[in-house]
C-alpha cells in the first residue's frame, strides 16, 4: 500500500492517480519518472518535496497500470477524505483525470477542468494535467506552469490573509 508521504502541515496537497510499480515497490508515492517531474514542478513553485504533501486517490498499484476501477476509488475513498481533512492544506492541487473527477465530481475532460478554481469541501482546488502526460506530451508543460502560477498565487494572498 501507498498511503502518501509529506508535511502533515502542509499548505499544498497533491492528488495523484494510484501507485505505479516504483511506487509498489518503495512504499511511496511518486517516485518513478512521473514523480522525478513532479519533484520539479514543486521546486519550480519554491518549494521541497518534504514541504508540501502527496498522497493518490487509490492506494494500491491497480495491475498493469490501468486506470482505477470506481469500486478502487470507492473503498479508498474514506482514507483519502481522512487525509484531507487531517492535513487541512490551504490548496489541493489534483494530478490528472481520475483525480479530478474524483474531487470535483465533474467527468468533463481535463481540457475543460485544468486552470479552473473549484473546491473540495470547502478547500481550493485546481485539477492539472497528469506529469505522466507531461512526459508524454511536453508542450502541455506550458499550461501545467500557467495553472501552478495560479496556486502559487492564491498561496501568497492566503498567507497574507492569515
Ligand atoms: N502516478 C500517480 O498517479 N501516482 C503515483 O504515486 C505515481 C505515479
Amino acid at each position: 500500500m501507498v498511503f502518501g508521504e509529506g508535511d502533515p502541515r502542509a499548505p499544498l496537497m497533491f492528488i495523484g492517480e494510484g501507485p505505479g510499480a516504483e511506487e509498489d515497490k518503495t512504499g511511496r508515492p511518486f517516485v518513478g519518472q512521473a514523480g522525478q517531474l513532479l519533484d520539479e514542478m514543486i521546486f519550480a513553485m519554491g518549494f521541497e518535496r518534504s514541504q508540501v504533501y502527496i498522497a493518490n486517490v487509490v492506494k494500491c498499484r491497480p495491475p498493469g497500470n490501468r486506470d482505477p476501477r470506481e469500486d478502487e476509488i470507492v473503498a479508498c475513498s474514506a482514507y483519502l477524505d481522512r487525509q484531507i481533512e487531517l492535513i487541512a492544506p490551504r490548496v489541493i492541487v489534483t494530478l490528472g483525470k481520475p483525480a479530478a473527477h474524483r474531487l470535483t465530481g465533474s467527468t468533463r475532460p481535463m481540457g475543460a477542468l485544468r486552470g479552473r478554481w473549484t473546491s473540495y469541501r470547502g478547500t481550493q482546488l485546481m485539477p492539472i494535467f497528469h506529469p505522466a502526460y507531461l512526459l508524454r506530451t511536453p508542450k502541455a508543460k506550458r499550461e501545467v506552469w500557467e495553472d501552478l502560477k495560479q496556486v502559487m498565487r492564491k498561496l501568497e494572498t492566503k498567507q497574507q490573509n492569515s
